[in-house]
């Protein structure tokens, strides 16, 4: 298991919540844990937004919306200890702010210690997502209320008259979700912030903080054989069912017909409350998949990409044509946009032109058939509504009236 807290340098908690957590874990009574468990902490991800009590890194960089591009160093540390250790359980530990001025005019503000969510990307199966959703949620977040702190499913967004509600987003580019993908059983806490990141409430902050984590190591100690289990067949299949399978690149997320009932406090007489939310969409629905490829062929010339795939730790190799292969290029012919949780991102038109034969020592192969499969589908595909060619670094893949540098190998027949 990995936890690790403060990408975010201003939420302090979960940086006081791992240190108290560490300090907890000596206690006799919890030593029966490590019977079953290896666990790594990292309090601390951003170490310099924290001196500054700011969000961002050093680099002005929003460490939590890097796990795809991967350009920043607190990063590329979080994913070459998971590379080598692949955990199968992971924990993104944040805090959220109440106080922002939508809610503020809306008249009532969360009010939540602790909340805690799971992955939502639909290319995660559904096994484990389940499992995550009908399982650990509500035994972590019982067993808070148990030792004293409120506890709710991680739902961002809002005011529910402004916006509606979702369990977050189905962009691969955070902590939990780049580590979900990789088939993991991932996970996001946060605690509430104070209005004083530093000072307000940070001991009942850390402690709710602490009991989450604590809860959830209970849970997965208990249920060790089922998860390891689990994660193996998951993984298994990751790295086998690409090759036929096809990838979602365009989601979407839907009602289910439900209402959710939001616990909220009045920001006028400091009440607690319930509003009972009708725009609510707790499901992710697939809009559009693309045939999963054998690899892609990243051109050599190309020197954005291959920092990208350095960075980001892909495994790659020169192309050995082999029979029965075919390689598709994409052709740009229009350019449109879409709506993406509430930002427009390219939505281009693409026809295809095949060859047989091609110069591969112009080109590196990526073969999907690696635990970052799903990941790289979904950076490579230029229809991808969180694709590489969303990010202004990487805009000129797509281009109108031109072909998409990157080319797919196909496998004509299995
Ligand atoms: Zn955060």
């Amino acid at each position: 298991m990995l936890f690790f807290a403060q990408q975010h340098g201003n939420e302090q908690s979960g940086k006081e919540g791992v240190l108290l957590l560490a300090k907890t874990l000596l206690k006799p009574e919890y030593a029966y844990l490590f019977n079953k468990i290896d666990l790594v902490l990292i309090p601390q991800v951003n170490p310099d937004g924290s001196e500054l009590n700011k969000r961002r890194n050093a680099n002005n960089a929003d460490l939590n919306r890097n796990h795809l591009i991967m350009t920043e160093p607190e990063t590329k540390a979080i994913h070459k200890l998971f590379d080598k250790y692949l955990f199968e359980v992971t924990v993104d530990v944040h805090e959220y702010s109440p106080y922002g001025d939508d809610w503020k005019k809306y008249g009532y503000r969360k009010n939540t210690d602790v909340t805690l969510g799971s992955t939502t990307n639909i290319n995660i199966p559904e096994k484990i997502r389940k499992y995550s959703d009908s399982l650990v949620l509500p035994f972590v977040l019982k067993r808070l209320k148990e030792k004293g702190f409120s506890s709710f499913v991680y739902c961002p967004g809002g005011p529910p008259d402004s916006a509606y509600i979702r369990h977050s987003t189905f962009d691969i580019n955070d902590g939990r979700q780049s580590l979900g993908i990789q088939n993991t059983l991932s996970f996001i806490q946060e605690g509430m912030n104070g209005i004083d990141t530093y000072k307000e409430n940070i001991r009942h902050r850390a402690e709710g903080q602490m009991n989450g984590m604590l809860a959830m190591l209970e849970f997965i100690h208990a249920n060790k054989t089922k998860i390891k289990k689990l994660i193996k067949n998951e993984r298994k299949s990751l790295l086998s069912g690409l090759k036929n399978g096809k990838t979602s690149v365009q989601m979407i997320h839907t009602g289910n017909g439900k209402k959710l009932t939001l616990p909220l406090r009045s920001y006028f007489t400091g009440n607690d409350t319930i509003v009972l939310v009708d725009d609510y969409r707790p499901v992710v629905k697939s809009l559009t998949e693309v045939i999963n490829p054998i690899g892609y062929l990243i051109p050599k010339s190309d020197k954005n990409l291959l920092g990208w795939m350095k960075s980001i730790d892909l495994k790659y190799e020169t192309f050995k044509p082999g029979k029965n292969i075919k390689i598709e290029e994409y052709l740009v012919q229009l350019v449109d946009s879409t709506d993406f949780e509430g930002d427009t991102v390219i939505d281009p038109d693409l026809t295809s032109r095949y060859y047989d034969n091609l110069s591969f020592t112009d080109y590196y192969y990526i073969p999907v058939d690696q635990f970052k499969g799903k990941m790289i589908i979904q950076a490579l595909e230029p229809k991808s509504m969180i694709g590489l060619a969303t990010y202004r670094q990487f805009a000129y893949l797509v281009k109108e009236g031109t072909a998409f540098p990157v080319l797919r190998i196909i496998r004509t027949k299995n």
